[in-house]
């Protein structure tokens, strides 16, 4: 060995984190559980995009997130067949993976719909999407305040099928922040005027680690851990989720 310092990965950990989280929300929401995404963005927060991803698809996932088209391509090359939600901002001249490796897109701009209707058409498909609210964050999505202009070209749009609707918590892990329950107030209007729209997603989605610790109101239909999955509790919060760590350091 050369470097003295290795890190070393428990996948059983990390199944049995995938696990915890399934049955905690079972037993809290036992009427209206929501699934679990399973984010593995940026090669899974460093602990190894495929092997992780096989992993939690072993354990159950069968829907998992990652950031852009690229870490899609690792996640179905390592072998994963479970629904792939890409998170981020898509290269809008470079769409055919979207469509040659099945991942479902998240569409956040007016000029991103456009260009996967586009793709869409090309490739003679109707493609599921998942649509993204900004309600506060202030970094990706439609403006929770403007849906009446913008969604009804893309809810009519022929290629295009709406499945989810989600937003992102910008301050769950900061407890008293005031901007969390205004996004959430927020994204349930926006809710109502994507139904009043005609738009009927089958997934709501808007929790990250901390807003799932934090506040059963917005588990929805899918809540969507990363830190959790890793064996890591966001501090300030603190978690009656039993999770071990998936990575431990050692030095000689
Ligand atoms: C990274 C990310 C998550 C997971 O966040 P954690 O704080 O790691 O649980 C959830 N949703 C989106 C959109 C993300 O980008």
């Amino acid at each position: 060995m050369i470097r003295p310092t290795t890190a070393h990965i428990d996948l059983d950990a990390l199944q049995s984190n995938y696990r915890s989280i399934v049955d905690f929300v079972g037993r809290e929401r036992p009427d209206h559980t929501p699934g679990v995404i399973a984010v593995v963005k940026a090669n899974a927060y460093g602990h190894g995009a495929g092997q992780v991803a096989c992993a939690l698809e072993e354990a159950g996932a069968n829907l998992l997130a990652c950031a852009d088209i690229e870490e899609g391509a690792v996640l179905r090359a390592a072998g994963v067949r479970a629904q792939i939600l890409v998170f981020g901002a898509l290269s809008v001249s470079d769409l055919d993976g979207l469509f040659d490796l099945d991942l479902t897109p998240t569409i956040s701009t007016p000029g991103a719909a456009a260009a996967v209707q586009a793709a869409a058409a090309r490739y003679k498909r109707r493609i599921r999407y998942h649509l993204k609210i900004d309600t506060g964050m202030n970094r990706l999505g439609f403006r929770s305040d403007n849906l009446k202009r913008t969604l009804p070209g893309l809810l009519a749009s022929q290629n295009l099928e709406l499945e989810g609707l989600y937003t992102h918590f910008a301050t769950a892990d900061v407890p008293e922040h005031p901007l969390f329950d205004e996004q959430r107030v927020r994204f349930a209007r926006a809710i109502d005027d994507v139904a009043a729209l005609g738009g009927k997603p089958r997934y709501r989605h808007a929790c990250n680690s901390a807003a799932l610790l934090r506040d059963s109101r917005v588990w929805y239909d899918l809540v969507r851990p990363g830190l959790l999955l890793y064996g890591i509790v966001p501090p300030p919060l603190a978690s009656t989720v039993p999770l071990a760590p998936v990575m431990t350091l050692s030095s000689r």
